[in-house]
């Protein structure tokens, strides 16, 4: 899975002089799970739009196998693109919504014959769990289904990367948790790379290979979910991808920062003394204890049932801390917090508020 497919170099966007991709550096390996990850208009779309061909950057280069395809039109890039809208031909049924992607499959340049057209086909309604809806109205199918038929006629001409933009965003939740799994089984099926887009930090990290998190048109963090989850390297990754307790903190030495006046062990970080700091904290790594055990001490606000666990707000002179918990606890109670030092992550402070 580490060959090099697809390498964006120095990318930068503008669109009426606001930039909107900032120097993108990114390397897309043969048959990768990729997304891109982000708030609204961080820059996912044209960053797909580009790789797509149908964007031209302002400046910087796409090289496909280790070619610089700038000046490649969209029709003679082997990449087909779905999009959240599925665009199918309301007047055609599946069988013909499908093979339209053969038409305009202009890479092959022959001509099918139209038991070849028949066979690839049915190949790919197998794969997207099709196999028996070739007559049907494609205006008589459910959004899932309709979504299926715009991914097998996407894939149909075999490209080299399917590129999905949103794909399940008009879909309910539970039908977009099924259609997520489907999508891991269709790309393990076709071998091929996706490149995937979405705003749903959980579908990018239950879904993927890589993430590449991405704010204001800059690349934030590129990983694996596991290492984007537990070492996000900024405030703003750890804030968009889960819930976090981000606090100004001070390094007093190595081991030990500050935070609220109080001093707290933390790992090992390699930040000079007296450095100021962010200071993540999940919900899940903080505990409720009795007051004469707690680091801190605050009221609680609000209890949130969430069916695993409960959210809770504890009030800290105005601080939220928002802790997940087992623990049955009420509104009012005066109470002490512990914070385990392995869950508590120093980072380079940052300018990011809190607010994506
Ligand atoms: P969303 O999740 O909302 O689709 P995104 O992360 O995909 O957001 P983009 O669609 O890439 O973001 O847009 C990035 C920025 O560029 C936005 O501010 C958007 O308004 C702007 N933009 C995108 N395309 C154009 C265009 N054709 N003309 C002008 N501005 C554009």
């Amino acid at each position: 899975m580490s060959k090099e497919l697809i390498r964006l170099s120095e990318l930068t966007m503008a669109f009426d002089g606001e930039v909107v991709l900032d120097s993108i550096n990114l390397v897309i390996n043969d048959k990768e799970f990729l997304t891109l990850l982000g708030p609204s208009g961080c820059g996912k779309t044209t960053t797909l739009r580009i790789i797509g061909g149908f964007v031209t950057p302002a400046s910087g280069d796409v090289y496909f196998d280790g070619v610089r395809i700038n000046d490649v039109p969209p029709y003679k890039r082997t990449v087909n693109t779905v999009f959240q809208k599925y665009a199918l031909f309301p007047h055609l049924n599946v069988f013909e919504n499908v093979a339209f992607g053969l038409k305009i499959n202009r890479h092959e340049g022959k001509k099918l014959s139209k038991q070849e057209i028949s066979s690839r086909v049915l190949e790919m309604l197998e794969i997207v769990s099709l196999k028996g809806f070739e007559y049907r109205d494609v205006s008589s199918l459910s959004g899932g289904q309709q979504q299926r038929v715009a991914i097998a006629r996407a894939l149909v001409n075999k490209p080299k990367v399917l590129l999905l933009d949103e794909p399940l965003g008009a879909l309910d939740m539970r039908l977009r948790k099924d259609m997520q799994n489907e999508l891991k089984r269709i790309h393990e099926a076709m071998g091929i790379t996706f490149i995937y887009v979405t705003h749903d930090q959980e579908e990018a990290l239950a879904m993927s290979d890589t993430v590449v998190v991405m704010d204001a048109g800059k690349i934030q963090q590129i990983g694996t979910p596991e290492q984007i989850y537990n070492e996000p390297v900024n405030a703003f990754v750890a804030d968009f991808i889960g819930e976090s307790n981000i606090v100004d903190g001070t390094m007093i030495s190595d081991g030990i920062v500050e935070i609220f006046g109080r001093k707290f062990k933390c790992l090992d970080t390699g930040f000079a003394e007296n450095a100021p700091v962010d200071v993540v904290i999940r919900p899940e790594d903080v505990d409720i204890v009795d007051v004469k055990d707690g680091m801190l001490t605050g009221t609680v606000t609000n209890i949130t049932f969430k069916g695993v666990h409960y959210d809770v707000i504890v009030d800290f002179k105005g601080f939220k801390w928002l802790i997940q918990t087992t623990d049955l606890v009420t509104v009012g109670a005066y109470i002490g917090i512990k914070i385990d030092p392995d869950g508590i992550h120093i980072m380079s402070k940052s300018d990011y508020s809190g607010k994506f």
